[in-house]
């Protein structure tokens, strides 16, 4: 049984994390928030033991052994600094930092400490893009050649605070989306970006200059051209993921979501056929990989290398969308 401590009383905990851990044997035992009458309602609304608004009682506290931080972005960096020091476990929301001197440094101290250090990339947990991947493995498309993401959304009202508002939480669609969008390349492709190139927009919701729609385009290693579309502001659009190979395609329709749901076509010289797709909740299958990894010393499913590659990769796509230039994505081996 792995016993955790929730940083964040934040809407992700609400909605997905606290039944996931549940669901996959876990026990939540104590949440932390910045206030402590939310801390308190939260966790009297969730059935948590123990509430407070200081982290340091919770990291002190040698029954917990694993911390889910969930704050705004700005907060993951020193929050899991402290977790890791303080020796426990810790799986932390994308993007890992605003920085990527931080997120390296949060990977390299998890390394240094023996924890485990994990990213809540949940799109790799989708049972559509596992059957995308195994596709490609198995030859179905040939060489991949090109890809396409359609993942622009009408971000809900009541995700749209910090987001839309706070540059200095990390708010904007790119450290938000596009980062789930590296991450899923990556995963499927099995190879990394080199470069970027991105044109940023305000359409209308967002404001203090950061971007509610971007457009853009990675290079990976392989020569592969990734086109993405990441946005707040579009409503009634179905989201995709699209990889098109030297013998085929695969198009995955409505696959870029939190729910377990979508479907992948195979088109290739033989016939279209749907592929099978293992549907599960995204969310579990990250937190049992998270289990087993606390517990064997197996891999969590997203790991801290992961999501260092994913927040270079976003913070490439800003520094192109705020200069035009391409830009070149740099994470050392590892
Ligand atoms: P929320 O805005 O719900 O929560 C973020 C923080 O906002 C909380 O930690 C909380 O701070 C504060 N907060 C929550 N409610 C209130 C309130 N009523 N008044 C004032 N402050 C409040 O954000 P999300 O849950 O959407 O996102 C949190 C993190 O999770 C982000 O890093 C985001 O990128 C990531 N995320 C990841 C997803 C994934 O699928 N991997 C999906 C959605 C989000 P405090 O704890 O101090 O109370």
């Amino acid at each position: 049984m792995v016993r955790w401590a929730l940083v964040g009383a934040s809407t992700i905990a609400r909605e997905w994390m606290i039944a996931a851990i549940r669901a996959t044997g876990g026990e939540v035992v104590a949440v932390v928030s910045s206030n402590a009458d939310r801390a308190k309602a939260f966790a009297s609304e969730y059935k948590i033991q123990f509430a407070t608004s200081d982290i340091e009682t919770v990291l002190a506290d040698r029954g917990i052994d694993a911390v889910y931080i969930s704050t705004t972005n700005e907060l993951h960096f020193p929050q899991a600094l402290a977790a890791i020091a303080a020796g426990k476990h810790v799986l932390c929301e994308k993007p890992l930092a605003l920085h990527l001197g931080d997120a390296q440094k949060m990977v390299a101290e998890a390394d240094h400490k023996g924890v485990v250090f994990g990213t809540n990339h949940h799109l790799r947990n989708a049972g559509s893009h596992k059957a995308m991947k195994k596709a490609i493995a198995d030859g179905l498309i040939g060489r991949p050649i090109a890809a396409r993401v359609h993942h622009a959304v009408q971000l809900p009202s009541h995700l749209q605070g910090w987001r839309i508002d706070k540059p200095n939480a990390g708010g904007g669609v790119i450290l938000d989306m596009a980062v789930h969008d590296a991450d899923t390349l990556r995963f499927v492709l099995g190879e990394n970006p080199v470069e970027v190139t991105a044109i940023g927009q305000s359409s209308g919701l967002a404001s203090l200059g950061l971007e509610d729609g971007v457009m853009g385009i990675m290079q990976f290693q392989s020569g592969l051209i990734a086109q993405f579309h990441d946005a707040f502001t579009v409503q009634f659009a179905p989201t995709g993921f699209e990889i098109y190979g030297s013998e085929g395609c695969l198009i995955g329709t409505d696959v870029m979501t939190q729910k377990p749901i979508g479907r992948v076509i195979l088109r290739n010289k033989d016939s279209e056929r749907e592929l099978p797709v293992e549907h599960r909740n995204l969310y579990e299958t990250a937190v049992e990989a998270f289990h087993n990894a606390v517990k064997s010393g197996s891999k969590p499913a997203a790991t801290g290398h992961d999501g260092v590659w994913s927040l270079a990769t976003g913070l490439a796509i800003a520094e192109s969308a705020r200069t035009g230039n391409r830009v070149s994505v740099n994470v050392k081996a590892g």
